[in-house]
């Protein structure tokens, strides 16, 4: 019995999606029967979380193994407040160093586990509920709705209202919703609704979550960085050295910035630039508190970061043309392939006006890098458009670029469709969480379960001649 629903979208929205998944080429490579499985897997998988929890450890501070014992240490101490009975050397055994990258702990994931509903509903928002399948508490902003009566101490369910149609403040809601465990209320339904300032912190401490993982909120943060394997792997793809000039040109909230600072140990200039004011704080928060001093952060639309004179240098941008010996561009895109994500209310539209706005962007990082010099190309999207044929355009457009092999590369290559040779498909990485799909945990086991059940992901590296 499927526990959750596939992922809901727009029926334009999946529409599209079956035709990319479904295309031409691709449909004579492996069957129509196969094609179709892969994309009704993708729906499937879309809205389950990864079957493990990616940290990537700050190896600049400390040597990984001291990391892996210290978060045994601290995920043990959270287990006995929750009073369980594994001992540490059990929770330090299901810490495991990923075989290929060396900077990376895989903590296992355990659900959908058999959780019994309760008759008090609390009703959270989609990103909330979304958090929540991923080990998060309940924070009070993302509480909607509640039982009338709801005191402190409470237990209670919490659903998650996926399409966003429930009303702020309602006492029960019967439209669309997923079960995403129990847990119990820390606050009054009064002080949650009835205040004039939207009220902080936890508002239900979640004690049976469908999907078991542990909470990170405060766990050693400067060792222990919660973030994507396939993000973790952009970083390494990149291979920035110490002293090298690095930009960053979409860089909140910083969780990519600060592994490449990491991986230069601190030596060097990462530029980091980010067109949304309030978003760019967060990297210089993420800097510090991984102590790291070679990241300089700008607010600057990145369509706009080449100078237009070039004989003028500068310290901030517009930088002059050749300014950098690596660029990465993870560019805004539609985000279909993140996870848990149980409804995306986006528009046939929304989802193909990235592709424009990706291609300034190549335009500029090109421009910005020097001869003999790497862009790294990413998304966290699974179309075709922000992906293959980006590449394909990037090929065309600028014959000085070459697509070049990617280490580490533990997923699998490009997707057929965007007219791409086999050689080139091959130098490409893509996640496709679809590909190996399979919800029971014997059916796939380590290390390529961890490297194939993650997010849905895209990496192109090229080199500038
Ligand atoms: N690299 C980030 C990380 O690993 O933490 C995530 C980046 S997110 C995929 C894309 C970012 O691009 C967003 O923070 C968005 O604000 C930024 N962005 C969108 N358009 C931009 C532009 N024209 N110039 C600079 N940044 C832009």
């Amino acid at each position: 019995m499927p526990i959750f629903p596939r992922i809901s979208l727009k029926p334009e929205v999946c529409d599209h999606l079956k035709s990319i998944f479904l295309n031409k080429e691709l449909l004579a490579a492996v069957g129509h029967q196969e094609a179709e499985s892969r994309f009704q897997r993708l729906l499937m998988c879309l809205s389950h979380p990864p079957s493990y929890t990616c940290v990537r450890a700050s190896t600049h501070l400390a040597p990984l193994e001291d990391i892996r014992q210290k978060l045994g240490e601290e995920l043990k101490r959270q287990q006995q407040q929750q009073m369980c009975s594994s001992s540490p050397e059990d929770v330090y055994a299901q810490i495991l160093p990923h075989p290929h990258i060396p900077d990376v702990l895989l903590l296992p994931v355990d659900g959908p586990r058999p959780v019994q509903q309760l008759s008090s509903e609390v009703v959270v928002g989609a990103q909330c509920g979304n958090a929540v399948l991923r080990g998060a508490h309940v924070f009070a902003p993302g509480i909607i709705a509640s039982p009338k009566y709801m005191k402190a101490g409470d237990l209670v369910s919490v659903f998650s209202d996926t399409e966003g149609k429930c009303t702020r403040g309602a006492t029960s809601f019967q439209g669309l919703k997923v079960f995403v465990g129990n847990g119990v209320a820390e606050m009054d339904r009064s002080s949650i609704f009835c205040t004039d300032e939207p009220k902080k912190g936890i508002g239900v401490r979640m004690t049976e979550p469908l999907y078991q993982s542990p909470s990170f909120d405060g766990v050693l943060p400067s060792l222990a960085f919660l973030q994507n394997l396939p993000s973790v792997v952009v970083g390494h793809v990149l291979g920035p050295r110490p002293g090298e000039r690095v930009l960053d040109m979409c860089a909140a909230p910083g969780g990519k910035t600060c592994h490449i600072a990491a991986l230069m140990g601190d030596q060097g200039e990462v530029v980091a630039l980010d067109r949304i004011r309030n978003k760019i704080d967060r990297i210089g928060q993420n800097a510090q508190m991984l102590h790291l001093h070679s990241i300089k952060v700008y607010c600057f639309n990145s369509t706009q970061a080449v100078s237009s004179d070039p004989s003028q240098d500068s310290e901030g941008p517009p930088f002059p043309p050749e300014s950098f010996d690596r660029v990465l561009l993870d560019a805004p895109c539609s985000g279909l392939g993140q996870r848990p994500n149980m409804a995306s209310t986006w528009s046939l539209k929304e989802i193909c006006s990235y592709q424009p706005l990706q291609r300034k962007l190549i335009q500029a990082a090109v421009r910005l890098l020097r001869k003999g010099g790497v862009l790294v190309y990413s998304t966290c999207t699974v179309t075709l458009a922000e992906n293959e044929e980006q590449v394909a355009w990037a090929l065309r457009t600028f014959p000085c670029l070459t697509l070049q092999p990617q280490e580490p590369h533990i997923g699998a290559e490009g997707m057929l469709g965007a007219g791409l040779s086999p050689e080139q498909l091959r130098l490409l990485q893509r996640f496709s969480p679809e590909l190996n799909w399979d919800q029971t945990e014997s059916a796939v086991p380590l290390p390529h379960r961890a490297n194939t059940d993650t997010i849905g992901f895209f990496i192109a590296k090229f080199l500038k001649h």
